[in-house]
């Protein structure tokens, strides 16, 4: 199972053009305005880990929580 991935707050300088936004090909990375902070639509995610290097501060980033299953009740 691939990882999830998602955008550390604390981390993203909510560049004003988010360059990991602009390297996701299948627009999964949204920034609804110039300097928001965006958000990753891991519905579309294809998990191909480009937007990684890209952004320059290192704010996307692999998160575990994918890796949990769901477990039956
Ligand atoms: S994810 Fe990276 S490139 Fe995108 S706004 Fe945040 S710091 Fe800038
Ligand atoms: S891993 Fe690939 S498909 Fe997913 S948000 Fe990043 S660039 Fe887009």
């Amino acid at each position: 199972m691939r990882p999830a991935l998602q955008i550390d707050v604390h981390t993203c300088q909510t560049c004003a053009t988010c360059q990991a936004r602009l390297v996701c090909k299948i627009r999964a990375i949204v920034q609804y305005e110039r300097g928001d902070l965006p958000a990753i639509d891991m519905g579309r995610c294809r998990g191909c880990m480009i937007c990684i290097s890209a952004c320059p501060y290192g704010a996307v980033q692999k998160t575990e929580r994918a890796l949990q299953p769901l477990l039956p009740r």
